[in-house]
């Protein structure tokens, strides 16, 4: 056999073989629209599509993934209607807005403020803590004063509607993180927000520009009627988000305790490390969260959503109604994540 047939043959049976580890990789995943080497960004939940429109415009320009995260999730920050980000977010159970924040690029630097009051944007807070100071998180009073005294303006953040809700919950004062499952939160008796938003729901963001470079950013209000002072899993770089700019970026939503505990968007980066795609990564560790406490899991909701630095996206939950929003060249779209419950 001629050694040019040889070398056909041999790469034939190559790519037959890569192709059905293709599919078998492919078995039982999720197919998503991938444009390789495009600008993309995905963030959690429904109301990660405005989020997204706002990144776009900086990706769509040639900007940077870290404008685009932050300005990104500016939106939801600033959504009076969105009572689990930013102004307007639940009070903790003395009735104060206390907000957690963190931002990530592609060179490792990072920036977080936890347990920041009266400031809208504690997202624009954490990345002057990355970018001005020599630390990486500040908190509480000493993140207000950095604030201020970088020109944010100090803002009363508790609507009407969050405070009812608030004055609502203090009947029963009972704190019970709930899981994020439409008809199972709402409209029970002791819902403060009957047909309202959940009581939980963080937007993680991460993106990659057109020059390739991974940024991410994450923003929330906490647990609504949280014990004053508890930071959740959001502003803990690791923990409610990581960028490995060589291989991906991850980030969380749902009861931050769980996350912390397995530091989950490090921990799903590090699974893409070894191989998986972003939504086995993301199943992998929902279920160390399983592994670690079978019987609580049942009970409660977490959800990570990863980007690979090939442009391949996922995500997977603990429960059902965790979503996320994709908007890249050629699509702008909600997906409903999958779930092992
Ligand atoms: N992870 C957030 C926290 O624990 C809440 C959420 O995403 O639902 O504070």
């Amino acid at each position: 056999m001629s050694t040019r047939r040889k070398f056909l043959q041999s790469s034939l049976a190559g790519s037959a073989a890569l192709l059905s580890g293709k599919e078998l990789l492919a078995c039982g995943e999720t197919k998503y629209d991938v444009q390789k080497n495009n600008p993309i960004v995905i963030s959690t939940w429904d109301f990660g599509k405005e989020a997204n429109a706002a990144a776009w415009k900086v990706l769509s320009s040639g900007g940077r993934a870290l404008d685009a995260v932050e300005q990104g999730v500016m939106v939801p920050e600033a959504d009076v209607k969105n009572q689990t980000v930013g102004y307007g977010g639940l009070p903790d159970r003395d009735g104060r807005v206390t907000l957690d924040a963190c931002i990530m690029d592609e060179n490792y630097n990072c920036g977080s403020v936890m347990c920041l009051e009266h400031i809208k944007h504690p997202i624009s807070v954490a990345r002057k803590v990355m970018e001005k100071t020599p630390h990486i998180v500040l908190t509480g009073d000493g993140a207000l004063q950095f604030a201020l005294a970088n020109g944010f303006k100090k803002e009363n953040l508790l609507t009407p509607e969050s405070e009812k809700a608030w004055r609502k919950w203090l009947k029963t004062s009972k704190y019970e993180p709930v899981m994020n499952i439409e008809n199972q939160l709402h409209n029970k008796e002791n819902d403060p927000m009957p047909g309202g938003p959940q009581n939980h729901d963080t937007i993680g963001m991460v993106a990659m520009d057109a020059t390739g470079q991974l940024s991410g950013a994450c923003t929330t209000s906490g647990m609504a009627f949280k014990m004053r002072g508890r930071v959740g899993d959001s502003p803990i770089i690791g923990a409610g988000l990581y960028v490995d700019n060589e291989i991906g970026a991850a980030t969380a939503t749902g009861v931050g305790e769980e996350v912390i505990r397995i530091v989950g968007s490090f921990l799903v980066v590090e699974l893409m490390r070894q191989g998986n795609s972003p939504e086995e990564a993301c199943k992998k560790a929902v279920e160390r969260i399983i592994s670690r406490s079978p019987e609580k899991s049942k009970k409660l909701q977490v959800g990570f959503l990863a980007l690979n630095k090939k442009g391949e996206f996922g995500a997977y939950a603990l429960q059902k109604g965790f979503s996320f929003a994709v908007k890249n060249g050629s699509e702008e779209k909600l997906y409903d994540v999958k779930h092992i419950y």
